[in-house]
């Protein structure tokens, strides 16, 4: 596979990117990032879900670029190309240097799997790929040879901490969480937290879903299960520990008793930038961390009482199999039942445990077998989420 130049070099050596995701957070930032760069990068193609206009709009600094929306929700201009099967071909173009894999949620397997079957450097940040598919994603890499980048920064950091490192000296992973905003509060004020308390995250500016997922924690959990996945630690290897000033963001343990950490800013633009350049950094992405305006950083275990699916979620990845996949659909159906107030805050977590431990079967061997395990979480949750808003409808609770 060819290096990418950090810094340029001639003309045509730019790194190719094709972007799956392009109007979601991370995708926005991508492009941004790599208009920023104009000699380092250009854009291939780029990815979206429905939105027309949105798409077409975020990929107008880079013309020449293919657009394709997967399932447009209105007239599709000209120009732009259409369906799953397109989105595939252009994750496994043979030009791409890298392909990000930026949004989309479950939507994101099969271009991702197309992009590795095709051989190609595949940054993922689409926490769904791995937590779903795990298994399945890691084994196509290994057989197609292709490599897999972290993009979230707790996995950026730790890709960053690791290299030059000889993986046998690993003895731990530690992943650092904010503790979101109940970090402090009474354990009843946050079961019955409002959606606005949960969507204040003290340090990271994100959208609803992961703002609450990094309230209940189960940010965190879903992070463990891809660490497994994309550095092979197993689970008993993968710490948790609280840091509320988000300045650290992960480290790893070795053998002899040292640790090494990463520390930035938090801004996504630096780990993507990092991705899509092939691990080769690039002059002023972010500004530098002040250290001495954070002052201190501070460490803390984590709570299990007060963060449950922290646990819920690290058993599933021990079980292994469909497990992580009924977990991750469950803990989406929960949240948006939260998010419309069917549910309290409280019950997040309740919900997704039931879920996930009345499911069994034997691990899926594709896809299909993903999507399955996807749709019983989802539909099992439903049925919890009406069942919890009937009881407190016939309670008289406030909340509709
Ligand atoms: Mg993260």
């Amino acid at each position: 596979m060819p290096v990418p130049s950090a810094r340029g070099g001639p003309a045509g050596t730019r790194v190719r990117v094709v972007l799956v995701g392009a109007t979601g957070s991370i995708g926005v930032q991508a492009l941004d990032v790599m208009a920023r760069y104009p000699e380092h990068f250009e854009l291939l193609g780029a990815v979206g879900g429905s939105r027309a206009e949105a798409l077409l709009q975020a990929v107008a600094p880079f013309p020449g670029a293919r657009v394709v929306l997967v399932s447009p929700s209105g007239p599709v201009p000209q120009g732009v190309l259409v369906g799953g099967d397109v989105a595939c071909a252009l994750a496994a173009d043979p030009r791409a240097d890298v392909v990000l894999i930026g949004g989309g949620g479950a939507a994101a397997l099969m271009p991702t799997m197309a992009a590795l079957e095709a051989g190609r450097r595949v940054a993922i940040a689409t926490q769904e790929v791995l937590v779903m598919a795990g298994e399945l994603v890691t084994a196509a890499a290994r057989r197609h040879r292709a490599e897999i980048l972290p993009v979230d920064s707790e996995h950026s950091a730790i890709w960053q901490c690791l290299r030059g490192e000889d993986p046998k000296d690993v003895a731990r992973l530690v992943l650092t969480a904010s503790g979101g905003p109940f970090r402090e509060a009474p354990l009843e004020t946050m079961r019955r937290a409002s959606v606005e308390q949960a969507l204040a995250h003290p340090s990271w500016r994100m959208g609803p879903k992961v703002t609450v997922d990094s309230a209940t924690m189960m940010n965190k959990g879903l992070e463990v299960i891809e660490a497994h996945f994309l550095f092979g630690i197993p689970y008993e290897r993968i710490a948790v520990v609280i840091h509320p000033q988000s300045a650290l963001h992960s480290a790893v343990e070795f053998c002899d008793g040292t640790m090494v950490a990463q520390l930035g800013v938090p801004d996504m633009r630096a780990p993507i930038a990092l991705a899509l350049n092939g691990g080769r950094r690039l002059p002023g992405v972010v500004p530098p961390l002040d250290l001495a305006k954070v002052g201190r950083l501070d460490f803390q275990e984590v709570d299990a009482e007060r963060f449950p699916a922290l646990q819920t979620a690290r058993e599933a990845g021990i079980r292994g199999g469909a497990a992580p996949a009924v977990l991750n659909a469950a803990n989406e159906v929960a949240v948006a039942a939260f998010l419309a107030g069917a549910i309290d805050f409280g019950e997040i977590s309740e919900l997704v445990a039931e879920v996930t431990s009345s499911h069994s079967g034997p691990p899926p061997s594709d896809l299909t077998g993903v999507l399955a395990a996807d749709a019983f979480g989802r539909d099992r949750a439903q049925e919890l989420v009406a069942a919890r808003s009937g009881r407190r409808l016939a309670a008289g609770g406030q909340r509709a």
